[in-house]
């Protein structure tokens, strides 16, 4: 059995553990691995070869970080089918999605390699006479990404290259069910040239979360996962005096106006409600169809969803597995709430046959959908949409901006006077219009409102640059022997 340990300092710890968890292949039912979890003593070490790292990184020159990022971004090319096959393995998601996310992961490293660009600060000459002022960004130290299981490559690579780039020093820890991927990340990452202890991997669950959020030596925390764990990573983090930005879970929703284009939307709803599962912070959940639509659409979205190879993502099919067992079954759990609270089942993805034991759930679809049914006001990250009938455009806004996440919306329509008005009206951070998914773009900021995120920065774009700096002000007086040596004229109340 293939045992996953630690990367610190340039290399696999080789430290025993006294916990471990199973790592799963979701298209077989299989345990792959076992994951080492770290104890308080492993994050220590993390900790303290990072600060070492850091106090000569910090002083790299600009050029440097740059042809490590550059030389590692031709190294994830090169390796992206073989990333892919791992996240595949370990997720379940099919593998043009696995690589697919890596893809987006590296428009990040691209962006961090503009970072000369982007740390240059500001200048104002002869603020008083013979007085300058400018501005300048340092690297904060030592800092934690703590991400989830849904884009192992994609979400770490939210952040750590521009963490890197801006001089910090990082540590990973990974969701624990699907840890490989960021092992070939590392591996790559010293190929490319980047110093031992620059960027490091700590493995494990809550214990390892802990040690990191009151660690001293951890100076900013960037999280993404789930709602609750996001606001607890939010406030026990900023309460030890640390940077946080903590990025929760979602319930997006789609509206569709009356005159959109039905077999735009309904394409928008399969890709976007169950690719990759549903198991998507982009996923969209929640149809919102503004009558007299709703038949017509979820007809449409009906015969092409009929047609979904649910199946080994390796081999073929449309749809992987869900996650993990007790994943599928909750998931399972919700579409059993919804029928009991009286939504109509359109399509039932506890029907699917695949010939394996994986953690197989086929697209669903309800109908009738109303907004205290649990399936609607909870995230369900599976592959199970809801349509709710509303009459008009301000129904349908009202339902978005009354629910607790808001992190994507979509809205459907040919009126663009409807759609300027609603990406200004919703209270979402990410607004597509006839677009599903509005998709990180890494030179953009990337987050929700509302409970999908906690914190005030946004992932990467100028944002994450400003996460992982801070911000320094000089104002420099030289005196000019040239010039008699006498430079008065400073206020002195300044
Ligand atoms: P999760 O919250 O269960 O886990 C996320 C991370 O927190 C993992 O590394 C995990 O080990 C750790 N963790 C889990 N329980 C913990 C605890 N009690 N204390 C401390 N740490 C803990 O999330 P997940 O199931 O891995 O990922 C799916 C969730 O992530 C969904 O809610 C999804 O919406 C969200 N997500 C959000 C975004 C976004 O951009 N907002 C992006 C991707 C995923």
């Amino acid at each position: 059995m293939e045992s996953i340990s630690h990367w610190i300092n340039g290399s696999v710890s080789t430290e025993k553990s006294d916990r471990t968890g199973d790592v799963y292949n979701p298209a077989t039912g299989e345990i792959s691995a076992k994951v080492n979890f770290a104890t308080n003593q492993t994050v220590d070490q993390a900790v303290t070869v990072a600060t070492k790292a850091f106090t000569e990184w910090r002083h790299s020159s600009l050029t440097k970080r740059t042809q490590v990022l550059f030389a590692f971004r031709e190294l994830v090319n090169q390796n992206k089918e073989k990333l892919a096959a791992l996240i595949t393995n370990e997720h379940g998601k099919v593998l043009s999605d696995a690589s697919g996310e890596v893809t987006r992961g590296l428009e990040v490293v691209e962006f961090a390699c503009g970072i000369p660009h982007l740390l240059k600060g500001g200048f104002s000459e002869e603020v008083s006479t013979g007085v300058d002022v400018y501005s300048i960004r340092q690297p904060l130290g030592p800092v934690a990404i703590i991400s989830p299981f849904n884009f192992p490559a994609m979400v770490p690579m939210w952040f750590f290259p521009i963490a890197i780039a801006c001089g910090n020093t990082v540590i990973v820890k990974p969701s624990e069910k699907d840890p490989s991927a960021i092992m070939l990340v590392a591996q790559l990452l010293k190929q490319a040239g980047l110093p031992d202890g620059v960027f490091n991997v700590v493995h494990g669950d809550k214990v390892a979360v802990d040690a990191l959020l009151t660690h001293p030596g951890i100076k900013a925390v960037s999280f993404v996962g789930s709602t609750p764990i996001a606001k607890y990573v939010y406030e026990s983090g900023t309460k030890a005096g640390k940077r946080v930005q903590a990025l929760g879970g979602a319930k997006n929703h789609m509206i569709v106006l009356p005159d959109a284009d039905l077999n735009l939307a309904a394409d928008a709803a399969i890709n976007a409600g169950f690719g990759s599962a549903g198991e998507r912070c982009m996923a969209i959940s929640a149809i919102v169809a503004v009558e007299p639509i709703a038949d017509k659409l979820i007809e449409k979205i009906k015969e092409r969803a009929l047609k979904i190879k649910t199946g080994d993502g390796t081999k073929g099919a449309d749809m992987g597995p869900l996650v993990t067992k007790v994943h599928r079954d909750k998931v399972a759990s919700y579409i059993a709430a919804g029928e009991k609270e009286g939504a109509k089942i359109v399509f039932d993805g506890r029907d699917v046959k695949v010939d394996s034991e994986g953690f197989w759930l086929g697209p669903t679809l309800f109908d009738q959908v109303k907004p205290n049914m649990s399936i609607y006001l909870e995230e369900i990250f599976g592959p199970v949409l809801s349509v709710i009938r509303v009459k008009s455009y301000d129904e349908a806004l009202k339902l978005v901006n009354d629910h607790q996440y808001g992190n994507g919306t979509a809205i459907f329509t040919n009126d663009g006077g409807a759609a300027r008005r609603f990406q200004n009206e919703v209270e979402v951070g990410m607004v597509g219009i006839n677009v599903p998914i509005p998709v990180p773009m890494a030179y953009f900021s990337f987050g929700g409102w509302k409970n999908s995120l906690f914190g005030d920065s946004h992932a990467h774009g100028t944002e994450g640059v400003h996460f992982f700096t801070r911000g320094k002000v000089v104002t420099s007086r030289w005196l000019d022997p040239s010039h008699g040596g006498i430079n008065l004229g400073f206020p002195q109340n300044t």
